[in-house]
């Protein structure tokens, strides 16, 4: 125990004897260095951040071939000045088939009404098959449409204090998928609300409207004739010649959807993934 405590205090003279030789001029050198080292480190990181964002150019995509042969022989023209762009450019998909879930009844809430909502909303999906291939998938996780058997939250209107109803609602999410690349490629998906109280005919109009907005076509279009028309009508109308339009000036604009992130960004793709959970997100 002796042996030990000798050999401690020993130590400790000798740090001691070391550190009072050091002299104070050293000492406010070596704390300038340390903060130089920890402001040089700010600065790659930075320069990091910027780099990665400055390499996400939005592009535009191939588009499918059901919409690159498209040609409207009526010249009815498109509302593509009423469709917003996001925040990573136009919300278009870029591997096809486009997975599409939709959500199977339950036992209990009455077999055939579900039957019937279900079916109402396959129809809505085949019809838009036509232009942008689909696939009605399974399993949810697979999906990048997801399609569910609910009502809309409540939400405020911008304009008004009071929330308004709604019978259907679209929103996307931003992730960053785990593909073979090793950057990982922003991709988004897209869960659509349908209300299970509606007859048939208005859970079809209401669901060929909503994929009208998960496929790109993120606004509405002024006229009652479009099936992307801003409200609910007494005789919904199909899809028309100018909503194909318009969606097919959405897949023809650029986006950074569906592009490699950059290799350089190993934590900053962590930060970026939470980041886009949190902000970008939106629904109409
Ligand atoms: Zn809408």
């Amino acid at each position: 125990m002796g042996a030990h405590g000798d050999i401690s205090g020993l130590d400790c003279g000798f740090e001691r004897k070391l550190a009072g030789a050091i002299d104070k001029r050293v000492q406010r050198f070596l704390v300038a260095l340390g903060l130089a080292i920890f402001a040089w480190s700010f600065v790659v990181l930075i320069h990091v951040q910027s780099s990665a964002t400055a390499t996400l150019i939005p592009k535009p995509h191939p588009l499918p071939p059901s919409l690159a042969h498209w040609q409207d022989a009526t010249k009815s023209g498109d509302y593509f000045s009423q469709v917003r762009p996001t925040e990573v450019g136009y919300l278009v998909w870029s591997q096809f088939p486009v997975r599409v879930y939709i959500e199977e009844s339950e036992a209990d809430s009455g077999v055939t009404v579900a039957q019937r909502w279900v079916r109402a909303v396959l129809e809505a999906v085949q019809e838009w098959a036509v232009y942008v291939p689909l696939e009605v998938v399974e399993q949810q996780e697979k999906a990048d449409i997801n399609i569910l058997r609910s009502a809309p939250p409540l939400r405020a209107s911008p304009t008004r204090n009071i929330p308004r109803v709604r019978s259907a609602e679209t929103r996307y999410e931003l992730y960053i998928s785990n593909t073979s690349t090793t950057t990982g490629v922003l991709s988004h998906y897209c869960t659509i609300l349908l209300s299970p109280s509606q007859t048939s005919q208005y859970v079809k109009a209401a669901a060929r409207h909503e994929i009208g907005h998960a496929l790109g076509i993120w606004g509405h279009s002024p006229v009652a004739s479009d099936a992307l028309y801003f409200s609910q009508v007494r005789n919904p109308p199909s899809i028309s010649p100018r909503d194909i339009n318009t969606l097919k000036r959405v897949y023809e604009q650029p986006t950074r959807l569906g592009w490699p992130l950059r290799r350089e960004q190993g934590e900053l793709r962590e930060q970026g993934d939470k980041e886009s959970r949190r902000s970008w997100r939106a629904w109409m």
